[in-house]
C-alpha cells in the first residue's frame, strides 16, 4: 500500500485496499454504490481544511459526508474524494442557557441523547441515523416543526470551513449573509464544522396512530385538511398521514387487512399532555378509529421508532417531494389510486402537515423558501431488491406526475433527486439569485458542487 500524504491533516485517511474502505464507503442508499479514491476521516476544522486544500489542488471531485442519507447519493463519488465528518460528533449541552454545539459529523440521535439527559430538544428529523450536516443546511423538517419551527429556526451560530480553508463563525451578527444562506441553501458554501441550536424543555409527546383500510382515505385527508386548516388548531399538533402497505412489525395494523396498502395516521402532541390527550380523542372518534390507542410516549422512544425499519445500508430509494395549499378530494383520489400500485412494502406517500411556528419567521429571513407551504408531500420509493429497481423508480415518478397538478410549486432540497429538471431552481425558487451572490463570494469555483447545487452568479 502506497502512504497517501495529505499535509496538515491528522484524521484518517482510506483507500480501496484499507480494511476498512468497504464498510465507511457505504452510504444509506445503496443505489449509490460508489468507490471513491480517498476517503479522509476528519478529527478537526484543520482536518478539513488540509483534506479541501488535497482536493482542490488535485481537481478531484468532493463529496461532504455527514450521515450519508442523502438520498441522491451526493456524500460520495467514484473516483473522487470524500470528507467524512463522522469522527466530528461531539455534542455539548448548556443547559443553564439551553444552547446545544454540535460538530458538524453528528447524527440526529446523538444530539436527542445528550439534549433529552438535561429534558431538552433540539427540533431535528424523525430518524435518528440520519445526519444533523445534511438536515440543518437544507432546512429541517420534524415532529417538532410546528411547535418550535424547522431545525434551522434553532441555529444560533455555525462554525465554517471555506474552501479556501479559513475557519469562520456566521450567525446573524457575524457574516449575516453566509448565515442565511447556510439556513435552505444546503452544503453549498463551506463546510460546517460546528452548529450552535437553541434547545427547548420536553420529553414526551401524546401520540395516535391508527391503520385503516384504503378506502377510508379520502375521509381521512378530509378530517386532516379540516383540523389543520382550522386557525384554532394548536401549533402542539403534528399530523402525519402515510398510504402505504402495512409497515412491516406496526403495531396498530388491524386484523384481516393483509398486506393490502392502506392509510396510516400518526398524530403526535407536543404540548401538556392532558389537553393533548383529550384532543387525541376527539379526531380519534372523528377518524372513526375506535381501537386506536392514545398513549404518552418518551421523545427518544419516537424518535428512534423507525430507526430499524430504515437502517442504513438495507434499502434502495429514489423521492420525489412537493408542496400543496389543500388537501382536495381530488388530490385524495389520485393518492388512493396510486396507494393501490404501491409494489414494495416500504414505499410511501407522506402527507406533512406545515404551517404553526414555521411561519413565525418571515419568509426572507432564511434561505429555506417554502415557509408558507400547508403540506408537504413526500414519496419516496423503497426496496430492497435490485430487480425492483426499475419499478419502483418508475412508480415514483408516475405517482409524481401524477399528484403533480395538485402541487403548489417548489421542492425541498433534502427530498429531492436532483433529476427535476433545474433542481436548484425548483428548490430555492426567488431566492436563486441571494444564494448565487453568496456563492460566488464563499466558492466561486464551486469546489462544493454535489449537492442540490447553486451554480455561482457570472458577475462583470
Ligand atoms: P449526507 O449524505 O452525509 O450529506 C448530504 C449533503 O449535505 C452533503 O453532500 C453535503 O452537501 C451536505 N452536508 C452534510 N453535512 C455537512 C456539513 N457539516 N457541512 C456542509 N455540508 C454538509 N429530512 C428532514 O428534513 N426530516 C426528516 O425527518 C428526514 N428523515 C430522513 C430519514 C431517512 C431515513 C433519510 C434517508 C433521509 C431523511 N431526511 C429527512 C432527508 C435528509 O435531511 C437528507 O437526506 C440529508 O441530506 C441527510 O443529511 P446527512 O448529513 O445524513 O446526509
Amino acid at each position: 500500500m502506497t502512504a497517501t500524504v495529505v499535509d496538515g491533516f491528522t484524521g484518517e485517511l482510506l483507500r480501496a485496499d484499507d480494511p476498512d474502505y468497504e464498510a465507511r464507503r457505504e452510504v444509506w442508499n445503496l443505489l449509490h454504490d460508489r468507490r471513491p479514491a480517498l476517503i479522509a476521516r476528519c478529527g478537526s476544522p484543520a482536518d478539513v481544511a488540509a483534506a479541501l486544500a488535497y482536493g482542490r489542488e488535485r481537481g478531484l471531485p468532493i463529496a461532504i459526508r455527514c450521515g450519508g442519507h442523502s438520498l441522491p447519493g451526493h456524500s460520495t463519488v467514484d473516483g473522487g474524494l470524500v470528507i467524512d465528518l463522522r469522527p466530528l460528533n461531539r455534542i455539548e449541552v448548556d443547559p443553564a442557557e439551553r444552547i446545544v454545539r454540535v460538530q458538524g459529523g453528528a447524527l440526529l440521535g446523538d444530539v436527542d441523547r445528550e439534549a433529552q439527559a438535561y429534558g431538552l430538544v433540539v427540533p431535528v428529523g424523525v430518524v435518528s441515523h440520519t445526519g444533523v450536516g445534511g438536515l440543518t443546511l437544507g432546512g429541517g423538517v420534524g415532529r417538532l416543526m410546528r411547535r418550535f419551527g424547522l431545525t434551522i429556526d434553532s441555529l444560533l451560530e455555525a462554525e465554517v470551513v471555506l474552501v479556501d480553508g479559513r475557519v469562520v463563525r456566521a450567525s446573524s451578527e457575524r457574516l449575516p449573509e453566509l448565515f442565511w444562506g447556510l439556513r435552505g441553501g444546503g452544503g453549498n458554501f463551506g463546510v460546517v464544522s460546528e452548529f450552535v441550536f437553541r434547545a427547548q424543555p420536553l420529553t414526551e409527546l401524546v401520540v395516535l396512530g391508527c391503520f385503516q383500510p384504503l378506502e377510508r382515505a379520502r375521509a381521512v385527508l378530509a378530517l386532516a385538511e379540516r383540523v389543520m386548516s382550522d386557525p384554532a388548531t394548536p401549533r402542539e399538533l403534528l399530523w402525519t398521514s402515510f398510504l402505504r402497505k402495512p409497515p412491516p412489525g406496526a403495531p396498530f395494523v388491524p386484523r384481516g387487512l393483509g398486506r393490502r396498502p392502506g392509510i396510516m395516521s400518526l398524530i403526535e402532541w407536543s404540548g401538556e399532555p392532558g389537553a393533548g390527550h383529550a384532543l387525541l380523542a376527539r379526531i380519534r372518534d372523528q377518524l372513526d378509529a375506535p381501537g386506536a390507542s392514545i398513549d404518552r410516549v418518551p421523545y427518544l422512544r419516537m424518535q428512534t421508532l423507525t430507526d430499524e425499519l430504515l437502517a442504513p445500508g438495507t434499502l434502495r430509494a429514489y423521492v420525489k417531494a412537493g408542496f400543496t395549499d389543500r388537501l382536495t378530494a381530488a388530490l385524495a383520489d389520485v393518492l388512493g389510486t396510486r396507494a393501490q400500485r404501491i409494489g414494495s412494502d416500504m414505499s410511501v406517500i407522506e402527507l406533512l402537515a406545515m404551517g404553526g411556528a414555521i411561519s413565525d419567521t418571515p419568509a426572507d429571513a432564511t434561505a429555506f423558501a417554502h415557509r408558507d407551504a400547508r403540506w408537504l408531500i413526500n414519496v419516496p420509493a423503497q426496496w430492497r431488491a435490485p430487480a425492483e429497481t426499475e419499478r419502483e423508480i418508475g412508480w415514483c415518478r408516475e405517482t409524481f406526475d401524477a399528484i403533480a397538478p395538485h402541487l403548489s410549486g417548489g421542492a425541498y432540497s433534502n427530498f429531492m433527486e436532483g433529476d427535476e429538471g433545474d433542481a436548484a431552481a425548483t428548490a430555492y425558487g426567488a431566492l436563486q439569485e441571494r444564494l448565487a451572490a453568496i456563492k460566488d463570494d464563499y466558492d466561486p469555483a464551486n469546489v462544493l458542487r454535489l449537492n442540490q447545487n447553486i451554480r455561482p452568479a457570472v458577475r462583470p
